[in-house]
């Protein structure tokens, strides 16, 4: 049973940041509500004062522009991603990750705001921002920061943000030229969260080497995680089935997923091995043709 709480509804982000300034210990943002009121019925959270930014429209936006990138608002819904003729455009895996992300219902009204700041790290939108190279600017009454998504998550659903912040913004850079990012997530029912997730973007040099590479990792530690060796293995080499396995493999040593009654360590490990060698590849296939 949810507990008695204060309902209060901001006509703007700035109310709604000197509300919270005022009832930081003893207060929830809510934005749609899809994780929240979970943990709210669960009694895992009981807030005294509930702030509700969902109506505020001044942050539902999603804008483009090829010199600044990509900016989404705090209140900006998976919908509105999955939807875009833009993202379709200019980057088509946030609209593939959509695509996959719970039901219809739950996207019509969940934010990317409010799934980023929840810090799940089964969350899908996570390692695909990251593997792009996002940012999210969080504002408090008295000021605005910009911290990169990478480092974001301190620990299991935590984040760097103060308790008077909230994100205003997700800021994902223009994609460099000979670059493709690719996804996926393993899971039984296609819009259930990730058993685990890989996300892998691939940058190419004119000479078609390696130039850069991000390798993401969802379920497969208490966060998010980049997968840096997997990275190191990718960068500089002339890249194929080679390359890709021994990613893949350097991906699943050096992540922690846990074992529970989805699936043992073993599996997870085995499971990250083959997506991000699938995703590698995939990834490489997409560069070489973008321009
Ligand atoms: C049935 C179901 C299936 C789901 N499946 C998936 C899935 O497959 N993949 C996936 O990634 N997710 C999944 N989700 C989770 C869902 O996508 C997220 O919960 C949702 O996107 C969160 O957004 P929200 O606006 O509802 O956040 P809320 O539930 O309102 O808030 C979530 C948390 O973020 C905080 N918050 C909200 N907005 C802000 C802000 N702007 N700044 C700072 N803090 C903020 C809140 O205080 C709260 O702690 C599922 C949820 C449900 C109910």
């Amino acid at each position: 049973m949810i507990s008695d709480f204060t309902y209060l509804k901001p006509g703007s982000m700035k109310e709604a940041l000197l509300m919270l300034a005022e009832h930081q210990e003893e207060c929830k943002v809510i934005c749609g509500g899809q994780s929240l009121l979970v943990i709210m019925r669960q009694g895992l959270t009981s807030p005294e004062y509930v702030i509700d930014i969902k109506g505020i429209k001044e942050t539902d936006y999603l804008t483009y522009d090829a010199k600044d990138g990509l900016k989404i608002g705090a209140t900006c819904t998976h919908r509105t991603l999955e939807k875009s003729a833009v993202l379709k455009e200019k980057y088509p895996v946030l609209v593939e990750m959509e695509e996959k992300l719970a039901s219809i219902q739950v996207r019509n009204w969940g934010t990317v705001g409010g799934n980023l700041a929840h810090g799940d790290p089964a969350g899908d939108p996570a390692p695909v921002l990251i593997a792009l190279g996002a940012s999210v600017k969080v504002a408090s009454a008295e000021a605005e920061r910009t911290i990169a998504l990478d480092e974001f998550y301190p620990d299991l659903f935590e984040t760097e943000m103060h308790k008077d912040e909230l994100i205003v913004e997700i800021q994902v850079p223009s994609r460099p030229p000979k670059s493709g990012t690719k996804y996926q997530k393993f899971n039984l029912l296609d819009s259930d969260m990730g058993m685990v997730a890989s996300a892998v973007t691939i940058t190419l040099n004119g000479d078609g080497t390696c130039k850069d590479a991000r390798v993401v990792l969802g379920s497969a530690a208490p966060t998010v995680i980049r997968a840096k060796n997997a990275e190191k293995v990718l960068i500089g080499a002339k890249l194929d089935d080679a390359v890709f396995e021994k990613a893949g493999e350097a991906a699943s040593i050096e992540c922690s997923p846990v074992s529970d009654i989805h699936a043992s360590e073993e599996y997870r490990r085995h499971l990250i091995k083959v997506l991000t060698k699938r995703m590698a590849k995939a990834a490489w296939e997409q560069a070489k043709i973008s321009g």
